[in-house]
């Protein structure tokens, strides 16, 4: 008899952002060590977790949204429905009594321990369970998600928490403080994910710089991943705009393998705006950082992230914002309408705009990174740019990602190609482009 037959299979469905896939990733090995394998779809499984987001009311809405259809397969199949993260570190008095189809919760902070937490609340479902078997732990554990299996990227997250207390967000209340990840807890994650094929490890935390308080900490973690065996990207997230990452530029070009990008959201660059955000940074500085970056690493491409609407922002505030797009240019910006968080300083401020005002100043600030979107682009056409095969989009039609972009949430370029493979690091060129992604050729030398 297969003796996996009577093992029990568990599911995660992932929502939110990256830092929740890493953190997925620890609660699928936690399972796995538990003697649980991966199932590949929802509907086949006995366990079916949603690692859940509340960032903003669009991620409580949307993980309402995947709880209740959740709720309908768990109709259709008999499993149970766990629900973790921080949805339900935020609100388990709620969902307890409101969500009737979920079997069990936990919040954030426990996910290497969830296949305990499963063997205690469910004992009857582990009764006789067969023996830790370590060739199936060995099997299953190289695959890190099984909604990510098959890309060649992943996530390895260096610590959890955040002590900033930015006043429009909730993550210090539902993740706590900062604590920084044991270094064989980081360099064990990092071998799963090369072992299961990844060729790019994304750090990825709450507060990436803040590890170990101290840049230098951090240039040392980043160069002792770059010589780990099968590793060819490495690309540091989230790393906040201030004097720490200032100077961990200095370090960019002694990291090897460290892809040419910046990832700094700034959120606002009118200074008083940002001291009621209770963040630091100003236009100069910011300017100086970006400007530094690009010096340092000659094609590095910025990613960053605005906030509109704050209360008490005025119209010369958003005006800074579009001042800013227009003399620095970063290459990728993401804009969020700002939406009030219980539990949060800005919450109580005064000076609240409609949100009908917010979403003009979205618009009048999209427009602006658009139009330089078009100037990008157009430099990029005809170059040749270092780049790995994510995916096959289609028959013959794969998705390449240049190094200057961060999968899933920048740029792509589609390749028509029936040579490539995923994973592939080569030269791509690009050659047309539509609004936000390009087309191009492999050139194969
Ligand atoms: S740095 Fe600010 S925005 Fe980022 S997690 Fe911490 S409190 Fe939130």
């Amino acid at each position: 008899m297969d003796k996996t037959a009577s093992r029990k299979s568990f599911y995660i469905t992932t929502l939110g952002c990256p830092k929740n896939t890493a953190d997925s990733s620890v609660i699928h090995s936690s399972l796995l060590n538990e003697g649980m394998i991966p199932a590949e779809t929802p509907e086949d499984s006995d366990f079916h977790l949603i690692n859940t987001c509340t960032f903003i009311q669009s991620a409580t809405e949307e993980t309402i949204q995947t709880i209740l259809s959740a709720g309908e397969i768990k109709r259709e199949v008999d499993q149970k429905l766990v629900i973790v993260g921080c949805f339900s570190q935020r609100y388990p008095e709620a969902i307890k009594e409101d969500m009737p189809e979920v079997d069990f919760l936990f919040g954030t902070g426990k996910y290497d321990q969830a296949g305990k937490l499963l063997k205690e609340a469910f004992p009857l479902d582990f009764q006789d369970y067969p023996e830790f078997n370590q060739d199936l732990l060995d099997r299953f554990q190289t695959i890190p998600l099984v909604e990510n299996y098959s890309k060649p990227y992943s996530y390895v997250k260096i610590s959890d928490g955040c002590n900033r207390g930015c006043a429009f967000c909730i993550i210090p209340n539902l993740r706590g403080k900062f604590k920084d990840s044991s270094d064989s807890d980081i360099i064990s994650q990092t071998q799963r994910a090369l072992l299961a094929g990844a060729k790019e490890i994304l750090i990825v935390s709450q507060d990436t710089i803040y590890y170990k308080k101290n840049e230098i900490e951090l240039a040392d973690l980043l160069k002792r991943l770059a010589d780990m065996e099968g590793l060819e990207i490495l690309r540091p997230m989230y790393l906040y705009p201030d004097k720490k990452t200032f100077r961990l530029l200095d370090y960019f070009p002694t990291i090897p393998k460290l892809a040419p990008y910046l990832e700094s959201p700034l959120q606002h660059v009118s200074e008083r705006v940002l001291k009621s955000m209770n963040r630091s940074g100003n236009y100069e500085f910011f300017k100086e950082l970006y400007t530094k970056a690009r010096d340092v690493m000659p094609g590095l491409e910025i990613r960053t992230s605005f906030i509109l609407g704050f209360p008490g922002e005025t119209a010369e505030d958003v005006d800074s914002i579009i001042q800013f797009l227009e003399e620095v240019k970063p290459e990728k910006v993401n804009l969020f309408p700002y939406s009030p968080q219980e539990g949060t300083k800005g919450f109580h401020l005064e000076g609240k705009l409609s949100d009908r005002e917010i979403a003009k100043r979205v618009n009048l600030v999209r427009d602006v990174h658009l139009k330089n979107l078009e100037t990008i682009h157009a430099e990029r056409l005809g170059k040749t740019y270092k780049a790995i095969v994510d995916e096959k989009a289609e028959d013959g039609i794969w998705v390449v990602r240049r190094l200057q972009d961060a999968p899933e949430i920048d740029e792509i370029v589609f390749v028509e190609d029936d040579n490539l493979k995923v994973g592939m690091i080569g030269d791509v060129k690009v050659e047309s482009f539509a609004e936000y992604d390009m087309s191009g050729s492999w050139v194969w030398s």
